[in-house]
């Protein structure tokens, strides 16, 4: 099958049937930046490549959290890409890649329906990559797999496919090959197009089938060629071809080797991810899931930005369409809230442009200025009492007293805290007994973004300090009595949640594994679905 052929004509799909929503899934460094910057270059909706990091660059000299970002080199703020092509419109969520911040990564996951995964060819499946995909593999997201820096000395393309197969348990088919590697790289054959191209991606074969390509004089003469295309046929003999199903049921990945820097393979991505990624999947949802063809507007908030913009202070709820055609001044409930809202600025992202959303299908992300109304998991209706699932907390692994230095701030802090904990940045978690703020995060980055946000954007500064506490469980119970016997008895150990939710913070494993054995019918969940 020709990747390229295969995408049908977009005047026979329902508009939703035209969304590719789709994450970059990847090990910082492994080339995701550059190989977001090259498809939206390959696509036109850039003219040039390096816009990406250019914006990038530009918003992070606006505040002290982004310099961190830019001090690091790391990729804090997840966005929304927009761009189109052969009659499809790709949304790419760009998912921030240090392990820090996992947390907002995990959610952003939950509004695609196919993923990328770039690895570095020297390097292998990395531990990042191995997280984020046991993070596919929980909702069966579909994965084409970028084998990047093919322009590099690497590790033998037979040995990649074979790690990819065994680190992750599962299938792979090698779709476009490498000719030779590192300086010795000659080009690479496209197995379903039957086409090989020069690194400077002009055609060079066609073929109808690979194994003549060893009979070929002008290959015969070159042993890089040759071995490459022997190791080709070892891979073809060893792994399955390309199968669309198995594909779509996240069970296979078809591998791609290219650079993202040199261009390398990048339209073949760009062509693959057309003809093979999902439309939008139906969305997992109480009472029933949500099927995309339904008329009726929902979706559901997977991330919230406050202060993207320090000159406006706003804050954006980015909000994944699960069915029928919104339009621009639409009312939609919120089912946690129960209040509606009209929503008349909504926006739609191009690049790191944004501009204001007339109409949006499934599959869409439009983001929805508010002022707090909207938090990550709310689900958005045209009435229906519909509830997305699946969009986790988790359990944090540092926990913080909050400390603030000038005691008449607290009303300001409050805010903060409020606010930050809505995008995700941290958990938030109030004593029962006293009046402390405790901070919960799973990664040390995340509390020097926190201190440093809630100093620059709402001029409180504050420290941390030690707690006499080391996990964070959400407790329930069938058992409302027993339940309610575990918080009077517990008291000093107990915290509520952003939502009012008990939480049980612990002073060590020892400790939850004693309240466990003592309250059998109390749960301890490291995760909780949000509301
Ligand atoms: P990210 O952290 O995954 O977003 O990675 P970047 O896109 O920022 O790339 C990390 C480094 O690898 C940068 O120095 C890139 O220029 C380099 N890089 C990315 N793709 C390639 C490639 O195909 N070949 C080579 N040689 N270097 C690459």
């Amino acid at each position: 099958m020709n990747a390229l052929t295969a995408t049908a004509p977009a005047e026979k799909l329902l508009p939703y049937q035209s969304r590719r929503t789709f994450a970059i899934i990847s090990h910082p460094d492994a080339g995701k930046t550059t190989l977001t910057e090259k498809l939206l270059a390959s696509s036109g909706a850039i003219q040039q490549a390096g816009q990406v990091r250019h914006r990038a660059n530009q918003r992070a000299t606006r505040s002290d959290w982004m310099e961190i970002e830019r001090q690091r080199g790391i990729s804090i703020t997840s966005s929304v890409m927009t761009f189109e092509h052969l009659g499809l419109t790709f949304n790419l969520l760009d998912t921030p890649g240090h392990s820090d911040f996992s947390e907002d990564t995990y959610r952003t996951l939950t509004a695609v329906d196919a993923a990328i995964m770039v690895i570095d060819v020297a390097k292998g499946i990395e531990a990042q990559t191995l997280k984020l995909f046991e993070v596919c593999r929980l909702r069966d997201i579909p994965i084409i797999t970028f084998a990047n820096k093919v322009d590099r000395e690497g590790k033998d393309p037979v040995e990649i496919l074979d790690e990819i197969a065994s680190t992750l348990a599962l299938d792979v088919s090698p779709v476009v090959w490498p000719l030779g590697g590192g300086v010795d790289f000659k080009g690479i054959v496209d197995i379903t197009a039957g086409v090989v191209k020069r690194p400077n991606g002009e055609v060079w074969k066609t073929f109808t089938n690979v194994e003549d390509l060893a009979r070929d004089n002008e290959f015969a003469m070159d042993p890089v060629i040759m071995a490459s295309l022997e190791n080709l046929e070892l891979a073809r003999a060893g792994f399955p071809a390309f199968d669309h199903e198995i594909y779509l049921a996240g069970h296979l990945t078809p591998v791609i080797f290219g650079s993202a820097l040199k261009s390398v393979s990048v339209p073949e991505m760009l062509a693959a991810l057309g003809a093979w990624a999902p439309e939008p999947r139906p969305q997992p949802a109480e009472p029933k899931p949500i099927e995309p063809n339904d008329p009726k507007v929902s979706g559901f908030v997977f991330k919230v930005q406050a202060n993207m913009d320090a000159n406006h202070r706003d804050r954006i709820a980015f909000v994944r369409l699960s069915s029928g055609t919104f339009k621009r001044g639409m009312r939609l409930k919120n089912v946690r809230t129960g209040k509606d809202m009209a929503v008349s600025n909504p926006m739609f992202f191009f690049g790191h442009d944004r501009e204001l959303a007339e109409e949006a299908v499934a599959g869409d992300i439009v983001g929805i200025p508010n002022h707090g109304a909207l938090s990550v998991g709310d689900t958005l209706t045209e009435g229906a009492s519909i509830k997305v699932t699946g969009i986790p907390n988790f359990a944090p692994e540092i926990i913080r007293r909050v400390r603030l230095t000038d005691p008449m701030k607290a009303k300001q802090l409050a805010k903060a805290l409020s606010d930050l904990a809505e995008e995700g940045v941290a958990q938030i978690f109030r004593r029962m007994v006293g009046a402390d703020y405790i901070v919960g995060v799973v990664g040390q980055l995340q509390l020097e973004v926190l201190q440093s946000r809630i100093n620059s954007e709402y001029n409180v500064p504050i420290s941390f300090e030690s707690i006499n506490f080391e996990l964070a469980r959400w407790i329930v119970s069938e058992d409302k009595a027993e339940l309610a016997r575990f918080i009077s008895t517990n008291k000093l150990e107990m915290a509520e949640d952003k939502y009012g939710d008990p939480v049980y913070l612990a002073q060590s494993t020892w400790w939850l594994g004693r309240a466990e054995r003592d309250y059998p019918k109390v749960q301890f969940l490291t995760t909780k679905e949000r509301h």
